[in-house]
């Protein structure tokens, strides 16, 4: 594993961002200070290190991508995560979205289908930093039934319909966050809360784009 330093240059760097979400309508403050306290440069290629923290997207393993830290701030903010809730978040990737949940009080379970990337989760040190954290290999449209009902679930690549299973294990006023592809290259984000009588109420927000939820799990 490459020696990671989180020095000065980094956290300058992640303080200018967290600055800039503040200026893109980012106002959750503990969202924001999440953010501020995890060096996303860990959670990326040795060769990303001095632009970890532009806003942008960039390249994982298996073809996947770590979310925009906008993204991650928007869709953590739309959750509005309480210490202690379990929140089922769906796409681990490169568990930085992970890292900002557990960050803030959240018990994190995480499913990824991609056998490469869920491989390398060992290998982050903030694994035995949070402990709260359980990484799981499946197909996120099945979600974790044995270890519901969740507070929060959080979906983190593009859902072609708000999936079934995952709707059944969310609490009674619970929220689930879900980029809905709209089709066409973007994503419409929305916010369903769990009604009394199972029925949700929808909240419809930004365009954003993410790589696509599929089904199955990959076996290499
Ligand atoms: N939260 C991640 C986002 C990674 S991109 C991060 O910030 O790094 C979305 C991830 O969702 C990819 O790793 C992809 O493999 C995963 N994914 C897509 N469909 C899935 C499914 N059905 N179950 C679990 N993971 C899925």
């Amino acid at each position: 594993m490459r020696k990671l330093e989180d020095a000065y240059l980094h956290k300058g760097l992640r303080k200018q961002l967290v600055d800039l979400l503040r200026t893109k309508g980012i106002t959750d403050e503990k969202v924001l200070e999440a953010i501020g306290a995890i060096p996303r440069h860990f959670f990326l290629d040795s060769a990303f290190d001095r632009i970890a923290y532009e806003d942008r997207a960039f390249p994982i393993a298996a073809d996947q991508t770590i979310s925009q830290p906008y993204t991650v701030a928007y869709q953590t903010q739309l959750l509005q995560i309480k210490p202690g809730e379990k929140v089922l978040e769906i796409g681990t990737g490169s568990m930085y979205q992970t890292t900002v949940l557990a960050a803030m009080g959240a018990k994190v379970y995480t499913i990824e289908r991609q056998k490469q990337l869920f491989d390398l989760t060992p290998y982050y040190i903030f694994k035995q930093q949070y402990t709260d954290i359980l990484f799981s290999f499946g197909d996120g449209f099945e979600g974790l039934p044995e270890l519901a009902p969740f507070d929060k679930i959080l979906i983190t690549a593009a859902a072609p319909v708000v999936p079934e299973k995952l709707w059944a294990q969310l609490k009674v006023n619970g929220k689930m966050v879900i980029p809905l592809d709209e089709e066409g290259a973007e994503q419409r984000m929305m916010r369903l809360t769990k009604k009394k009588d199972g029925k949700e109420k929808r909240e419809s927000f930004e365009a954003f784009s993410f790589v696509p939820m599929l089904e199955g799990k990959t076996s290499k």
